[in-house]
């Protein structure tokens, strides 16, 4: 088949690819002349594991290509995906600014029936409005199936082709067997598509969102009262996921959860329950914990040098909201940073893929280094803040000689808290002693 995916973000860009790679000639479009060049000229203009190797194979067996041309491609395409972004707006819904603007320019430009699918997180009801905004622009038939996309970063080439679930929302008979032809390369050994309404499919998107989120504040605050306690999280941690009506996964304490999707799409779907005059008052929780758990370890830095960090050097370790990406959109270190900042700190950071990320982000307002260790001179503390294998068995030694006092506030437990003790540290992390 001919594809045309307009997005070429994480999700965009892993899609179209991976469709390539199964066979199909796909072709990505972007408004963002940037980021087409980058990807024409053979660079990638995202950190996603996997993903280069797959883009050099597809582009030279012709199978994809960049653009930024969508009238021109949508018209020869024989199914459309829509994977732009849906940011939160300033009352917490998410934006389809550019979902229904896309819809309007594909109908616009299509000289055929089209089937039009929503890979981006849309609120319920988002389907019919594609469709009322693409009837206005077209006389010809349109079919708008919901697919809402699964993937995480740092793993979407994996959850991609290996995906626990497709998700297909239609009420077209045709759409239904275009999308199951379309994914049966990635559903060979079981059937992992579940057909429904789109209402019911962009809902699930939400919901599925929404658990993850609630097991994650759910165990922010065990963590903390295990602290108070004096219990240990880890332990109470392997307890309960061995339970298999809970499983062992999402069950991590930490700083609090970021990233492009979880916080926004939280709030779209709050807005949406309110909108329905139904809050949700668990997911409203699962917010507000989020909201103070990202204050934890800033809090446990001034309980030991007080709130006027003036004249302390901070190193902070990890930019990206979570290992095996350079996204720090929402990332908890954007937080944790500009609250060391605000309390007179200096801050010096490293991240194994998100320092240029950072560097666009913080400006000159702290120090971005290529090598971790070179944060921690004259450090008086370090805050762990991203759980990247690169700073799980780091070199203590050269640590401590390093640090001006060796502070270490680990935001995702990466360390022994006795080992860290006997090797000389001052050791604080979440919900251990
Ligand atoms: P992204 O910001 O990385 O990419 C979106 C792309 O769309 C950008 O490159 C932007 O330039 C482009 N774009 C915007 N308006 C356009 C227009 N009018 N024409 C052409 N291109 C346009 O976003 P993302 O992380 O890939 O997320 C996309 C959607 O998928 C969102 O709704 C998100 O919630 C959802 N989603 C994201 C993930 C994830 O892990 N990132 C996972 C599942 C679902």
């Amino acid at each position: 088949m001919d594809l045309a995916v307009i997005g070429t973000g994480y999700v965009g860009l892993v899609a179209g690819t991976c469709f390539a790679e199964t066979g199909h000639k796909v072709v990505c479009i972007d408004n963002n002349a940037e980021k087409i060049r980058v990807l024409k000229e053979g660079g990638i203009p995202i950190y996603e594991p996997r993903l280069p190797e797959l883009i050099a194979r597809n582009v030279k067996k012709k199978r994809l290509s960049f653009s930024t041309d969508l009238a021109g491609n949508v018209a020869k395409a024989d199914v459309v995906f829509i994977a732009v972004g849906t940011p939160e707006s300033e009352d917490g819904s998410a934006d389809l600014t550019h979902v229904l603007n896309v819809a309007r320019a594909i109908a616009e430009a299509i000289t055929a029936p089209a089937i039009v699918v929503t890979k981006s997180t849309v609120p319920v009801g988002t389907a019919e409005k594609i469709k009322n905004v693409m009837t206005q622009a077209t006389k010809l038939p349109v079919s708008v199936v919901s697919n809402p996309e699964f993937l995480k970063e740092g793993a979407a080439v994996d959850d991609f082709l290996k995906p626990d679930r497709i998700i297909i929302g239609t009420d077209s008979e045709r759409a239904r067997e275009v999308m199951s032809d379309l994914y049966a390369p990635f559903n060979r050994t079981n059937n992992r598509i579940i057909f429904m309404d789109q209402r019911s499919a962009e809902m699930t998107k939400y919901a599925a969102n929404a658990m993850l989120a609630t097991r994650i504040s759910f165990m922010n605050e065990m963590a903390n009262l295990a602290e108070k306690v004096g219990a240990d999280i880890n332990k109470v941690r392997q307890g309960l996921g061995s339970d298999p009506r809970i499983g062992p996964s999402f069950l991590f304490p930490g700083v609090g959860f970021g990233g492009s999707c979880f916080p926004k799409d939280i709030k779209a779907l709050l807005k949406t329950s309110i909108d329905n005059d139904l809050p949700l008052k668990v997911l409203q929780a699962v917010e507000d914990v989020n909201a103070r758990q990202k204050t934890v370890l800033v809090d446990k830095v001034v309980a030991c040098f007080g709130d006027n960090l003036k004249g302390k050097n901070i190193a902070v370790w990890g930019l990206a909201f979570k290992p095996q990406t350079d996204d720090m959109r929402e990332a908890p270190a954007v937080e944790i940073i500009n609250a060391l900042l605000a309390k007179g700190a200096t801050v010096r950071a490293n991240d194994p893929e998100a320092n240029e990320v950072a560097k666009r982000t913080f400006g000159d307002k702290i120090l971005i280094d290529d090598d971790p260790y070179q944060s921690l001179e004259g450090a008086d503390a370090l805050l762990v803040v991203t759980e990247w294998n690169e700073f799980r068995r780091p070199d203590f030694e050269r640590m401590r000689e390093l640090m001006r006092t060796p502070y270490v506030f680990d935001g995702r437990n990466v360390y022994n808290p006795d080992s860290m003790r006997e090797m000389g540290f001052t050791y604080f992390c979440i919900g251990r002693r």
